[in-house]
């Protein structure tokens, strides 16, 4: 299993230099397939050895080779993080194929997710709507989870936020819910729960810190993806394994 680990790596780091493209590209509603990467700088299109994940930015330190612009540290990033979050998922579902790649179906879309969320604020429909359809789809077609967890998921994750939504007159947007919805249907209504606890935890210790160290102000809005995104991250690695332990403390 370790030495399945390098295949699964290198295919982590090729998936999050793809993530790159759609980070930079889905949010200016840019093709994702042509034209080539080229420098946003100076238009010089980028060559497949300089294209290589982490090693082209530790090649060129940092900047493009034509013009020395410097190439935000998001690339390198992004790459290392959907590597390390695929060895984990090979990992944790211990060489399960068809598990794993669900898995990393659902990681790569969170990724997207988390950066995009950051940098403009949105959700983008064109990641959680079809992750709705492959969420289910796959619990329908595999023995992850049962379509009618998966299904009640959707339902739960999106009426959930359905009621913040209504409750709070915008407080939350309509990405979140789609998002809620998504992670419903990767994970079951179980695991969700989970995923909504640990983001909502998460996003309260984040926003404490960032109010008191003066950072934000209260009425800015923080972005509230990065942390459904890393609540269902930690719901699909663990969410089964905490779950059975919490209801087991009950049968005690
Ligand atoms: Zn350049």
């Amino acid at each position: 299993m370790a030495l399945a680990l390098v295949p699964v790596l290198s295919f982590g780091l090729v998936i999050g230099s793809f993530l790159n493209v759609v980070i930079a590209r889905l949010p200016q509603r840019r093709s994702l397939w042509a034209p080539r990467s080229a420098c946003p700088q100076c238009g010089n299109p980028i060559a497949w050895y300089d294209n290589v994940p982490l090693i082209s930015f530790a090649a060129l330190r940092g900047r493009c080779r034509a013009c020395a612009a410097p190439i935000p540290w998001r690339y390198p990033l992004v790459e290392a993080a959907t590597a390390a979050l695929f060895a984990l998922a090979w990992i944790v579902f211990a060489g399960d194929v068809g598990n794993f790649l669900v898995s990393a179906v659902f990681l790569a879309a969170l990724v997207a997710i988390t950066v995009i969320d950051l940098r403009h604020q949105i959700i983008p429909d064109a990641i959680t709507l079809p992750g709705i359809v492959v969420g289910l789809g796959t619990s329908v077609a595999t023995s992850r989870i049962s379509w009618t967890d998966s299904l009640g998921g959707i339902l739960l994750g999106g009426g959930l936020f359905m009621a913040i939504i209504l409750a709070s007159r915008g407080g939350m947007g309509g990405g979140d819910l789609k998002l809620g919805a998504m992670l419903g249907a990767f994970l079951g209504w179980q695991a969700l729960l989970l995923a909504l606890f640990v983001a909502v935890m998460l996003g309260g210790i984040c926003a404490v810190a960032l109010l008191v160290s003066g950072r934000v102000a209260r009425k800015d809005a923080i972005p509230f993806g990065p942390f459904l995104a890393m609540g269902g991250i930690v719901a699909l690695f663990w969410g089964h394994a905490i779950i059975a332990w919490y209801l087991g403390g009950f049968e005690r």
